[in-house]
């Protein structure tokens, strides 16, 4: 019998479980590329329940223990003394989720000797050393698309949040103000901008797809191109490198993985290449720009504005720099973990483990790791550092 070890976030400072604002969550159909969503065999929650904290145990407790496994939840995750670290020695499968995570590095990877399975209830797995995990055959994976399209509203919210200068304005009136003049002289109509988007994946398209009808000039990079059909439906231009687009757009809206050809992507060389006034829009892993050259690319106004919702590490320092550096939005980590996406994700993630224990095949998009190589989606989006791709740096 397996013992799991799960990382989740902290409850609610409120309490759990919340009063929840809803009593339902829509029934929404397949993926937009056809992929189904998830299936286990049974969930042991309701959609729409917190179910990604301590207590929301991603609803597995009863399934796990009528199976004879072990489980551990807690949210105590970072240094040599932690639960995590003191749990891991002998645990058999990791869970983690990307808003709260549980890094898995190489040393943490050697003391886990029987680790088999790191499970990301979400999608990216960045936070796992993937070549140590390589070298000790340890399956990785992920719940692919589980919130993809809750991601895209966000990144779309973000980009419309900075333009038209939502915070301050929102600030102002909640401090009793009524300063039309200080609202607006940082504020902008969308329509008409030139939009560029760093990898049309799952999130990419999405957020391609919701800008289209705001009349903007849609531009994009990927290290594979688009179908003809779909650039002529959106009206997309396609840019061979990051360079070339970061230059032609005033918004840069990322969505590619963390990986050794994205890591530092964004430092102050391509901040400097682009428009001035530019925005960025960081949906995807903070890594993939230079912390302090995002600080002071603002503080100068070649950026006219940056959000997000991904930091490094995780949480951050409450001095880190990205908390008070001028015309941000940035949110904690929480476009992927709306209660929506949740209940897929605990599903996909109750589905993973019951194929892994059952030795069936785990779903190829879901895997990352497996056999000692890169594998399903991770062979297609991801890098080690034995596995160049022509990424864009
Ligand atoms: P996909 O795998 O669907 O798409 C990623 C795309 O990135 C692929 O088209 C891939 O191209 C492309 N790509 C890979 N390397 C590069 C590169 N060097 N330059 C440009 N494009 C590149 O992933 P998703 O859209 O589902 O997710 C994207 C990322 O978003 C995740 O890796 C994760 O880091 C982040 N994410 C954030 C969440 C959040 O809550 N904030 C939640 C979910 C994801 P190819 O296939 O040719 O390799």
């Amino acid at each position: 019998m397996a013992k799991v070890l799960c990382v989740l976030y902290p409850d609610p400072v409120t309490g759990y479980p919340p009063v929840y604002a809803r009593d339902s969550i829509p029934a929404v159909g397949p993926y937009p590329d056809g992929q189904t969503q998830p299936t286990p065999s049974a969930v042991d929650f309701t959609p729409g329940q917190l179910l990604g904290c301590v207590s929301g145990e991603l609803g597995l407790r009863e399934y796990l223990e009528s199976q004879g496994h072990e489980l551990v939840v807690t949210s105590d995750k970072d240094g040599p003394d932690s639960e995590f670290e003191r749990e891991l020695v002998d645990a058999d499968v990791v869970i983690s989720q990307p808003f709260w995570p549980a890094y898995l590095d190489a040393d943490r990877i050697a003391k886990a000797k029987s680790l088999t399975l790191a499970l990301t209830a979400g999608i990216g797995s960045d936070h796992v050393d993937l070549d140590a995990a390589i070298k000790r055959n340890i399956t990785v994976a992920e719940v692919t698309y589980c919130n993809s399209i809750s991601v895209a509203e966000h990144a779309v919210m973000q980009v419309l949040a900075l333009v038209r200068n939502y915070l301050p304005s929102h600030e102002w009136v909640v401090n009793g103000g009524w300063n039309i003049a200080d609202c607006v002289e940082r504020a902008y109509d969308l329509e008409g901008f030139d939009v560029g988007v760093i990898a049309a994946g799952r999130i990419g398209q999405a957020v391609l797809r919701r800008l289209a009808p705001f009349d903007v000039n849609l531009h994009y990079f990927d290290t594979r191109r688009l179908p003809e059909e779909l650039e002529k439906e959106l009206n997309l231009t396609y840019h061979p490198d990051v360079q070339s687009l970061v230059s032609s757009v005033d918004i840069v809206d990322i969505h590619a993985p963390l990986h050794p050809k994205t890591y530092h992507l964004f430092d102050k060389n391509l901040l400097n290449s682009m428009r001035r006034g530019s925005y960025i829009v960081n949906t995807a892993r903070a890594e993939i720009a230079v912390r302090d050259d995002i600080v002071e690319a603002l503080r100068t106004g070649q950026l006219a504005g940056y959000a997000g919702d991904v930091w490094f590490p995780q949480p951050p320092a409450p001095d880190h720099p990205w908390r008070t550096m001028p015309h941000e939005a940035m949110t904690p980590h929480v476009s992927g973990t709306t209660l929506s996406a949740q209940a897929r994700y605990a599903a996909g993630t109750r589905e993973i483990l019951e194929d892994f224990f059952a030795e069936k095949p785990i779903r190829d998009e879901y895997l990352i790791v497996e056999g000692g190589k890169l594998a399903g989606t991770g062979a297609r989006s991801y890098t080690t550092d034995d596995k160049a791709s022509p990424g864009a740096k």
